[in-house]
This record gives C-alpha cells, structure tokens and sequence, in this order.
C-alpha cells in the first residue's frame, strides 16, 4: 500500500520535549524502527515530520544573534529545518533498513507549500511559536512588527499566521520518486509556506499546520492510508477529565459530530482529527491517529484511531493536478 506517514513531535525530540541535535538524533533513530517495519512490509512511503521545537531553536539563536547577525524569517527556518531533520532521517533509515537487509533509495525533499495571500490566517495571527517571555520583550518584538500575546501565568509568546495548505509544489516529483521504489520524506513542517509572485514564488513569514499539510499531500500522492504519529494511541472522548474515552474505529460523520462537540484540542489534536477527515473526504480508505510504536498496526487497521469514509472509497484514482489545490 501507499501510505503517507506523518511523524510527530515525539519522534524527533527527547520526552521532555528538549531538542539538542542528540536528541535529535537519538528520537528519530527510535522511530526509523517503526518506518523501516512499514517498508519491511511492503509498504511505500511518503514521510512527513512536524518541526516546531527545531524552529523553536533558530528562533532563540535569532534573538541571541540579533547585534550582529539579521535574523531569518519562517520560511528559511522551514527551508533550515526540513535539511537537518531529512538529512537525520535519510541517515537513520538507511541504517535501520540495511540492518534488515533492505537497500532501498531514500531521498529528503526540499518542499514548498503554496498558501493564498488572501487567506484570513494573515490578519489573525493565532499560532503560537518559540518561548514564552515576559511582556517587557514582547512589547519591544511588537515595536519591530512582531505579534505577541499574553498567555498569562506562563507569560507572552510570539503569534504567527498559520493558513491553509493549498498545495504542495513537488507534489509531482514526489510522485515520480515514489512510483521509481523511493522512500521520500517531504513537506516537513508543512512545507515551506510560499505564495505567487509573478512568474514564480516567494517565502513567507507564516507556519504551516504539518498534519493538515499531510492530509493534502496523501491525496495528492494516491496514499490509501493517512497515519498520524504521536505520542498517544488514540483520540479520547473527555481528554483530561477522569473518564476518558478511547476511540477506535470511527465512521468520518461520527467523528465529525465528536468535532462538533468540541473533544480535540485547537493546538494539538484538533487538526490532526480534521486532517483525517479531509484525507478520507477526499478519497482515502483510511485516516489513522495513534503513537509511533503502533504504527504497523495502525496502517493495517488494527490500532489507534481509525477514521472510515462513510461510504467506502473504492478504485481513486490519483490526480496529480489536484483540483483542490487551486480551489
Ligand atoms: P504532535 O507533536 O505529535 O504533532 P501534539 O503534541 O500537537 O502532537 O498533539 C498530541 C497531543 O494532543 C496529545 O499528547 C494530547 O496531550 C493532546 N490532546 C488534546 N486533545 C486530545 C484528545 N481528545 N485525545 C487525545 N489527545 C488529545
Ligand atoms: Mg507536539
């Protein structure tokens, strides 16, 4: 099967969340055993990987640099990101499958995801990236054209647009790679947000969500399974309240109605349960959210939260020059 595999933050940094390039390392060797069981299994692979503690980084070394070096902006931290994390990966699964006895190509993809300038993300910042401060910094980061806001006893953080994936601009490529036997890692964090300019594109100051990205480029790409890594086995009805409730299998309008009624946090689970709905609205077999350590299971449909199109999606047909793309 065809599966777009989603990595959280979990498999890129330690379980506290600190993001040294030990640890960098030392996580996604732990998740290349999972992906190399996917590849061992016959799977292809299309691999895509959150960023936001590593952007986190270039961040604080653009604060600690600003006397004497410009600071970067979004894009380049996506661009920067998406070369060390595919470079660790491209490394770390190579190892792991030759350890199986599998060579197989596996390329990391500089990865560009158009935006629309239009979209209203630009005019309400509302993502919260880097490190709280307190409100003495972030009235002077507002001074230079930077959007803060109080999130109270933890202090002030820099907001930053987050629009909507309209498409990924390799999308062909990465298609090609994958039909050659490749396994591809791609659209890292989203992708790096760019919008028309003239005859090409340009980077812009703006985060991509990368679950929501994922759901795009699976469809994209003719993946049948959308999973969803992180660090739980399942989206739970009552998240935090003593009697929580783990889902399983789901029908897409069940889910919906769970939507509806407000179980899945904005930050953090909410857009990886609507990124599966998009994924099997738009023609999946099948959306799966569960952790790292499940995902073989997960991909057959034996763990974690998995998301069924109400009516059975049968004999897609890829489209290369997906129509929603230029909705
Ligand atoms: P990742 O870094 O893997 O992309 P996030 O940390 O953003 O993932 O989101 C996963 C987290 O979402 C879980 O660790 C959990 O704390 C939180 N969460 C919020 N709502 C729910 C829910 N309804 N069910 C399960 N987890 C939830
Ligand atoms: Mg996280």
């Amino acid at each position: 099967m065809r599966v777009l595999v989603a990595l959280g933050g979990n498999a890129m940094t330690a379980p506290d969340g600190s993001a040294s390039a030990d640890d960098q390392r030392k996580a996604i060797a732990e998740s290349c055993r999972p992906l190399a069981e996917l590849v061992e299994a016959g799977h292809e692979l299309v691999i895509t990987h959150g960023n936001g503690p590593q952007v986190g980084n270039i961040l604080r070394k653009n604060e600690l640099a600003a006397h004497e070096l410009p600071p970067v902006s979004l894009d380049w931290c996506g661009a920067q990101t998406q070369g060390t994390l595919g470079f660790t990966i491209v490394n770390q699964l190579e190892k792991e499958l030759s350890r199986r006895g599998i060579t197989r190509s596996i390329v990391a993809l500089i990865t560009r995801t158009r935006v629309d300038p239009e979209d209203p993300a630009f005019a309400d910042p509302v993502k919260p990236i880097g490190q709280y401060r307190d409100e003495e910094y972030a009235r002077a980061m507002g001074e230079h054209g930077q959007h803060w806001k109080d999130f109270g006893a933890k202090g002030w953080r820099r907001v930053v647009p987050s629009p909507v994936p309209q498409e990924v601009l390799e999308t062909a490529t990465i298609i090609s790679l994958v039909d050659q036997g490749s396994l591809v890692v791609a659209a890292g964090g989203g992708g790096i947000p760019v919008i028309r300019d003239g005859d090409g594109v340009r980077g812009v100051d703006a985060v991509i969500d990368k679950d929501l990205t994922a759901a795009r480029l699976g469809h994209s790409v003719g993946a049948e399974v959308l999973i969803i890594a992180t660090d739980v086995e399942h989206a739970v009805i009552g998240y935090g309240t003593r009697d929580e409730q783990p889902i399983d299998a789901i029908g897409a309008e069940a889910m919906r109605a769970l939507v509806d009624e407000g179980h899945f946090a904005s930050g953090s689970m909410g857009p990886k349960v609507a990124a599966v709905l998009q994924f099997v609205a738009d023609g999946g077999t099948r959306g799966v959210i569960t952790s790292l350590h499940r995902l073989a299971e997960g991909v057959a449909g034996d763990a974690g939260t998995i998301v069924t199109p109400d009516t059975p999606n049968i004999g897609r047909t890829r489209n290369t020059l997906d129509p929603r793309g230029t909705e």
